[in-house]
């Protein structure tokens, strides 16, 4: 009896491991993604499926139209990660599309009011059908063209890949702020967009210290002045380190080298200094 509990109290003990320790949710992630995968395979597995080199999209059937450029233009967006960050896509990335906000939300449980264009989740993409934030400014049967003009730069997709691409190099390896900032930053380079709005106006609003993004990135009530600032940080990093200093710091966070500590090699401060030398100068 005594040995039993003894083993009980060891399997949790490798459990919690398991769970709480980076070396842990880098063996785990993959079988996480995989099973988040399968259940919405199963989930949707009345809709319909485009399969491409590098992207599988789900999509309800009635969205056939939105879904072929959609697949499209994924696969492009797939490509160029490939070429512009030298990665090789293995396992084509499983898109959903999904019909409107209320089932978005629903996949996700989210609260009344919460919305997004897209969402990156345990390895795969969400996305909004751009009807829902186009508003009717364009349609998709007078104005094919103008339609997928409009997706392709205002639409989630690089914002999206930039997630999945982080998190499958590093497998997680990165403090939220990180990569907002870092799927800004690829939105800014391929089209020019910046989130900017009167709410996130630094010269307006007090910003947030790098102890207030790093710990509660998600919680902080002005979300525009967090993604705000964690995407001009960034920005500020690339211009004074660098595109290979950062390309180096993304690989030793491939190789399990903790956050923290592969900034102090990289760039040669603990990351709080290099934050607060940033907003200094801003
Ligand atoms: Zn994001």
């Amino acid at each position: 009896m005594k040995t039993t509990a003894r083993w009980i109290r060891f399997l949790l003990w490798v459990a919690v491991f398991l769970f709480f320790s980076r070396q842990g949710i880098s063996w785990a992630q993959p079988v996480m993604y995989e099973g988040n995968q399968l259940l919405d395979d199963l989930r949707f597995h009345q809709w319909a499926t485009i399969r491409k080199p590098s992207v599988i999209l789900t999509y309800p059937p009635r969205l056939a139209d939105q879904a072929t450029i959609i697949a499209d233009e994924a696969e492009k967006t797939a490509r160029e990660f490939q070429t512009n960050w030298g990665w090789q896509i293995k396992r084509p990335v499983h898109i959903y599309l999904f019909p409107d906000r209320s089932s978005l939300r629903k996949r996700f449980g989210w609260e009344p009011g919460t919305s997004a264009s897209g969402v990156y989740y345990a390895g795969s993409i969400y996305l909004l059908n751009p009807d829902c934030w186009m508003n009717q400014t364009v349609s998709l049967k007078e104005d094919p063209w103008q339609w997928r003009r409009i997706f392709h730069s205002q639409g989630p997709l690089h914002h999206e890949f930039a997630h999945l691409y982080l998190d499958r190099l590093t497998k997680g390896n990165f403090p939220r702020w990180y990569t907002e900032a870092f799927a800004q930053w690829v939105e800014y380079r391929t089209l020019g967009y910046e989130w900017r709005t009167k709410d996130n106006d630094l010269r307006f609003h007090r910003p947030y210290s790098y102890r207030d993004l790093d710990r509660s990135f998600d919680r902080l009530p002005n979300q525009a002045l967090a993604y705000r600032e964690s995407f001009l940080f960034f920005r500020y990093m690339v211009q004074t380190a660098g595109h290979e200093q950062i390309d180096r710091f993304h690989r030793m966070l491939a190789e399990g080298i903790p956050f923290d500590d592969a900034w102090r090699q990289c760039f040669g401060r603990p990351v709080e200094q290099s934050f607060d030398q940033w907003l200094k100068q801003s």
